[in-house]
């Protein structure tokens, strides 16, 4: 930072004052004697896509939330859940406070929320952006998908607290609705 009357930039804080919007400092310039405010507000900024080509393209929440309402088709997931998951990949990405990042880095954003929110919305996710071409690559996803779910259920019943093992054969259970709407037991 410089200074706006001497272009210096020894500068000093006099004291900060925290707003709800916006951190407020005086600062005095050492060189000229001038004493001036500035204000600190936070900016999110979502960096731009670099696609596998090279080319650049600007993050696109439409077009991410048409993704994922075709890997959700006919699923119990609801068009908020889908319109909270587009703005949990969003606001990763601009946690990342860089200008550009790989399009992979949504991608891979997205594979592991659609994981918990619902395995057929994943695997339909992931036969398209993982490319998979074949029966043989889509079974060895799914083998992967169906060990990831019942080896955790199997061998850490102990310290698991938040769930009874009760509920480990509906995939129903493995959506987030599911932790928030229990479902009642008759
Ligand atoms: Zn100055």
């Amino acid at each position: 930072m410089q200074c706006p009357y001497c272009g210096s930039e020894r500068l000093k804080v006099l004291d900060t004052a925290d707003a709800r919007e916006a951190i407020r400092r005086r600062r005095e310039c050492l060189t000229c004697g001038a004493r001036f405010t500035t204000y600190e507000r936070a900016v999110a900024v979502t960096p731009v896509l670099v696609k596998a080509d090279g080319t650049r393209e600007a993050f696109d929440r439409e077009k991410l939330k048409r993704g994922l309402w075709n890997a959700c088709a006919k699923r119990p997931i609801s068009a908020m859940a889908v319109d909270q998951l587009t703005t949990r990949v969003e606001r990763y990405l601009q946690s990342l406070g860089q200008a550009e990042v790989s399009s992979r880095v949504v991608g891979d954003k997205v594979v592991s929320e659609l994981k918990d929110l619902d395995p057929i919305a994943y695997v339909r996710y992931a036969i398209v952006y993982l490319k998979l071409d074949s029966l043989f690559s889509v079974r060895a996803e799914i083998d992967k998908l169906l060990a990831e779910q019942h080896t955790p259920a199997a061998s850490m019943v102990e310290s698991h607290t938040e769930e009874t093992p009760l509920s480990m054969a509906a995939p129903e259970s493995t959506s987030s609705a599911a932790h928030t709407v229990p479902t009642p037991r008759l």
